[in-house]
């Protein structure tokens, strides 16, 4: 039986050995075990620490620090229970220079009778403020009865991410034992050891594994933690290697499909070009050219284009829409929000049906007759580009021949409804091209990592005539002063926006706050016309309210941030934002980017209410200084971390275990790089390399 085993490990890797090969783990912790994402031994190695504890030093009781975790060792000189606000067991402990309090909110008799003073003990926790100075809350201790002095631990302590059922006692020694077999055995591939990484100075693999799950006496808790060691480094390097590495396979997979191919002579294209009232700029020309040459492919195209609010996208994708259907194909246009469809639906008929190019649309709140109307002109095929919300992918909407989906807006919709409008274009024989359209420029830290899988285009440059906007940074101090700051601008005969915003994501609280709002605002300007637009609004009272402010009839309107994206007014030159500190930046840019449309100098006033915090007042004086979405991008970045950035829905896409890809950014040309060599030299390790960072590999290469 032991040789049986003896042999499995030498021919195959820890990846082959389950985990109910360790002792003392059974069928139910391997269950659990599962839950964490481990089910063999080399998931054990690459299951990460995420802190470290030192409980290989005594520290002194004068040098304990608010903050840090230490291990101390005295004697109890008092031990008594103590009736304030909430009842505790208080416990002075006392070393060669100093005594430290321990203090237990929840504690037994027993534990009392134990603390007796004279008894030596030794504790590990975090020292606080507490109500006598510093103190240790709940402390994990043990008392030192036999003469023979405990031993300090050889290592720093990792703490695991854990769950429900499986101790960090258990996890350690389960990542001990498996450390144990990895030493004695090396049965684990360092498929990097070829790979030349010199610059980077990184340990082997073994190495890299040994020293994150026991870092060494003298090791810095607080390098680990930021991840700056070598070692960190190393396996950073191999996960972001392994992402990479698995979206474009994903890619591939796709690529493997045929999708229809666009010959199109471009007649109608030429024809809408040349009703347009401008040109288009020489960026908007490039990204066309490259979209036009994807779609003549026979694989699907897989393109982002980014391109700053106002750069001109949505003429692009009218482009794109016309090159489909001269080849017979219907475009499918998915845009976030109902204003933004209708936007486009007024756009694209106006520019569509002198070319006989018929529109269809959809929303959520198109219903009955009406929606049926729509669907049959879909599934007909007698519309050739159909414009709507996420209702685009509802269950009966079934479309005759889809080749081209373009998202707009994309950070607003989450990668599965992505996924969800390619799955229902597609027929068993094509895949349809996919664009993807963005506002909120995306850092490129963003788009070498999470977005390796699409290509990349991008509108660097604003149609000509477009005047800078100024932005300034005012309390609500001065509201009166910014009223009539309006009131001036109305009566000039430009238009404004007033923003207001929420805390509560409660779309209900949101507009009652923009109704009371409005009405103050009407009040206080009783010689101008005030309207207002939020979310609650019926689609045709929203149409109407929009249409009456792009006619000039109205100077002020008063809205929710259901503006934020797409909404085209160039009259409109003034916008106040209130509370600019509950958004993000990249709301704000894109709030911002309503104005500025036109030859006006324009100006946004960020309102906030005091008191500011640190970061808020980082966030709006980046505002202030630079229009450039990309910048702003980038610091939002720094600011807000990726997960955040990317939006909620998507930050289970890039939960890292270990890199970062703010912090680790300089690695990723040489990711790039490397996953290249990779895929066209050593295609054997690239499914290894993904299996063991990507529990479920699958979920990520659809994405
Ligand atoms: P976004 O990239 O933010 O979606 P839009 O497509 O809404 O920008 O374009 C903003 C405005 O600029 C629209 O009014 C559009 O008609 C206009 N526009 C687009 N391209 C040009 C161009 N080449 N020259 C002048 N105006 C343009
Ligand atoms: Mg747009």
């Amino acid at each position: 039986m032991g040789l049986n085993l003896k042999v499995v490990t030498e021919v195959s890797g820890l990846d082959q050995l389950p985990v109910t090969h360790l002792k003392g783990v059974g069928p139910a912790i391997a269950a659990k075990l599962v839950k964490l994402g481990i089910s063999n031994l080399q998931d054990v190695l690459f299951y990460l620490p995420f802190r470290y504890q030192d409980r290989t030093r005594l520290t002194p009781c004068n040098m304990a620090r608010p903050g840090e975790e230490i291990l101390v060792e005295g004697s109890v000189v008092n031990t008594e229970i103590v009736m304030s606000r909430r009842r505790s067991l208080k416990c002075v402990i006392e070393d060669d220079v100093s005594s430290l309090t321990l203090r237990f909110f929840h504690f037994t008799s027993a534990q009392k009778n134990n603390l007796t003073p004279g008894t030596r003990i030794r504790c590990f926790g975090e020292v606080r403020h507490g109500a006598t100075g510093y103190e240790m809350y709940h402390p994990e201790y043990s008392l030192l009865t036999s003469k023979k002095p405990l031993d300090l631990e050889k290592t720093l302590t990792p703490v695991y991410p854990s769950t429900e059922g499986v101790s960090q006692n258990r996890l350690r020694s389960i990542v001990t034992q498996t450390l144990g077999l990895l030493e004695s055995t090396r049965p684990m591939k360092d498929w990097l050891a070829d790979v030349p990484l010199d610059r980077f100075n990184f340990p082997d693999l073994l190495t890299a594994i040994l020293y994150v799950h026991k870092p060494p006496v003298g090791a810095s808790v607080s390098m680990l933690e930021t991840g700056q060691h070598p070692a960190q480094q190393r396996l950073a390097f191999e996960e972001l290697l392994a992402h990479h590495l698995s979206l474009q396979q994903g890619r591939d997979k796709i690529r493997r499909q045929r999708a229809p191919r666009i010959k199109a002579p471009g007649k109608k294209v030429s024809q809408f070009l040349s009703r347009l009232p401008f040109s288009l700029t020489d960026a908007q020309q490039r990204v066309f050219a490259e979209i036009k040459h994807d779609m003549q492919q026979q694989q699907p195209m897989l393109r982002l284009l980014q391109g700053d609010v106002g750069s001109g996208k949505t003429v692009v994708a009218a482009l794109a829409a016309t090159l489909s259907h001269e080849s017979h194909f219907q475009t499918a246009i998915m845009v976030p929000t109902e204003i933004l469809a209708e936007q486009h639906l007024a756009n694209f008929v106006r520019w569509f049906s002198p070319l006989n190019i018929t529109v269809a649309w959809l929303s959520g709140k198109l219903k009955g007759k009406k929606r049926q109307e729509q669907l049959d002109l879909i599934t007909s095929g007698t519309a050739d580009v159909i414009i709507g919300t996420h209702a685009l992918f509802q269950n009966d909407v079934v479309f005759a021949n889809l080749g081209l989906i373009i998202i707009d807006e994309q950070h607003k919709f989450g990668v599965h409804q992505r996924l969800a409008l390619r799955e229902k274009g597609g027929s068993a024989n094509y895949l349809p091209h996919q664009l993807i359209m963005t506002a909120t420029p995306i850092p490129r830290t963003l788009t070498m990592s999470v977005y390796a899988d699409l290509d990349c285009s991008v509108i660097d440059q604003l149609p000509p005539g477009r005047s800078p906007v100024t932005t300034t940074v005012v309390s609500d101090g001065r509201r009166s002063d910014v009223i009539e700051r309006v009131q001036k601008a109305c009566q000039e005969g430009r238009q404004a926006y007033w923003v207001c915003t929420l805390i509560e994501e409660s779309e209900v609280l949101q507009c009652q706050a923009a109704e009371v709002t409005a009405k103050q605002l009407a009040d206080a300007l009783p010689n101008i016309d005030v309207a207002l637009v939020h979310g609650r609004m019926s689609p045709s009272e929203k149409a109407s309210v929009m249409e009456h402010f792009k006619q000039g009839k109205l100077s002020l309107l008063v809205a929710t941030t259901v503006i934020e994206v797409g909404v085209d007014i160039p009259n409109a030159s003034l916008m106040i934002i209130e509370n600019p500190e509950r958004l993000g930046l990249a709301q704000l840019h894109q709030l911002r980017g309503r104005i500025g449309r036109g030859v006006t100098h324009s100006h946004c006033v960020l309102m906030y209410h005091a008191p500011l915090s640190q970061s808020s007042r980082q966030r709006l004086s980046v505002m202030k200084q630079t229009t450039d979405g990309f910048k702003i991008a980038e610091e939002d970045l720094k600011i807000r971390g990726p997960g955040d950035v990317l939006g909620t829905r998507q930050t289970g896409e890039i939960s890292f275990r270990i890199a970062d890809i703010v912090r680790d950014q300089f690695m990723l040309d040489a990711v790039q790089r490397i996953a290249k060599q990779l895929r066209t030299n050593a295609k054997h390790c690239v499914q290894p390399i993904i299996d063991r960072w990507i529990v479920d590999a699958d979920r990520f290469s659809n994405v």
